[in-house]
């Protein structure tokens, strides 16, 4: 399959793709703001299903 938007914001990429690997896959995203996001995301699914406490635990301030 192939992907040519950003996985974050469905904005089109282009040569500056960023590629992020989260979870044993590869998503490509249009930047560094969008590249956190899906981190973030990946990260609070993580933690739902009780796999890591400790990231549920981010972003408690
Ligand atoms: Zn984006």
């Amino acid at each position: 399959m192939k992907s040519d938007t950003c996985a974050a914001c469905d904005y089109k990429l282009d040569a500056d793709r960023i590629s992020v690997k989260i979870g044993g896959k590869t998503v490509e995203v249009c930047c560094e703001a969008c590249a956190t996001k899906v981190r973030e995301a990946y990260a609070a699914n993580v933690g739902k299903q009780g796999k890591s406490s400790d990231a549920a635990r981010v972003g408690g301030n």
